[in-house]
């Protein structure tokens, strides 16, 4: 018989969310918890509870594996964790720490692989054989599809597109290079740059949605406030967008995608980015590319637990030597 569900957990800097997912990609059981601080082990004490609580009420055998999506550089052959900027994993066994405490098979992925991977089996890339899937949140991320696969690269360190040179001169980006994709449009980028419209343009409405305190200002606050039509929070976003689809122009040449979602925390709430970004390529992509949609994800926060659970079921076929 085959196994009915996968687990998928998706572990953030703050946030660990876990899912028990359908084959088709429905999350029947679903819970979120913050990520404990300190070292490797409790973030592995708190994976082996959310395993443990949302597949309670399955027996073992129906589940097909575990899948989890880390944010970290992932050497996917080797299902070793190389780096890790947010959480103290770099170096880690952790797909052997977890195996070792559940009877299930555990596959580790990078999140915006894992985010793609979701897109495409359940949400806004569906269907799409050739498609290339962005993420901006508190940084860039993202994932790649090349005739229906996910393209990870020689070591499975691929998609990283936060860190494409957009500027020579650009600001520098948090991995320590220059005038990164990431620097731009990315959480901590949106923040400085509206600090600075805050105390400049005196209409707008940034201070104010943040109580009149630079310092509460957040990437939330000047995605409403440009939502709402404010000008200077508009501006910021246009840019962000703007600077995004500049950057995917080249993506686009070189790959010739059927389709790019714009997701992540910021990439799908804010309509003008996707806006923005389908003018800079219907604009500037060499002729014969601009049929490219763009479009904004649509699995929200569930898009990383869906895909997690997507490479459990596909460890699990690759496993029992079935193929679809
Ligand atoms: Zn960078």
């Amino acid at each position: 018989m085959r196994a009915s569900y996968a687990v998928g957990l998706d572990v953030g800097g703050t946030r660990i969310a876990a899912g028990l997912v359908e084959r088709k990609g429905r999350i029947v059981r679903e819970m979120r918890r913050a990520t404990p601080k300190g070292g490797p082990f409790g973030v592995v004490d708190a994976i082996i509870e959310c395993i443990a609580e949302v597949s309670s009420s399955v027996h073992p055998s129906e589940i097909a594996g575990i899948g989890i999506g880390l944010p970290a550089q992932i050497d996917f052959g080797h299902q070793t964790v190389e780096f890790c900027t947010n959480l103290p994993l770099g170096g880690v066994d952790m797909r052997g720490l977890v195996m070792s405490r559940v009877k299930h098979s555990v596959t580790i992925d990078n999140d915006g692989h894992a985010a793609a991977l979701g897109e495409y089996r359940a949400g806004a890339a569906k269907g799409a054989r050739d498609f290339v899937m962005v993420t901006i949140g508190t940084g860039v991320g993202g994932g790649l599809f090349v005739g229906g696969q996910i393209h990870r690269g020689h070591r499975g360190l691929g998609g990283e597109f936060g860190h494409m040179v957009v500027d020579l001169e650009g600001p520098e980006c948090p991995c320590g290079g220059t005038g990164h994709l990431e620097a731009f449009v990315a959480r901590p980028a949106i923040i400085r740059v509206a600090k600075e419209a805050a105390a400049t343009f005196r209409g707008s409405s940034i201070l104010r949605r943040a109580g009149d305190d630079p310092d509460s200002i957040t990437a939330e606050i000047v995605i409403e406030a440009a939502n709402a039509g404010d000008e200077a929070a508009a501006e910021i976003m246009g840019n962000v967008g703007h600077v995004l689809g500049e950057a995917l122009v080249g993506v686009v040449n070189v790959l010739n995608p059927q389709l790019l979602v714009i997701g992540g925390g910021i990439g799908e709430t804010c309509p003008l980015i996707i806006e923005r970004v389908s003018q800079a390529v219907a604009g500037g992509a060499l002729a014969g590319r601009r049929d490219v949609r763009v479009v904004p994800a649509q699995l929200g926060n569930d898009a990383g637990v869906v895909g997690a659970a997507a490479l459990a079921f596909d460890e699990y076929e690759s496993r029992e030597g079935m193929h679809r």
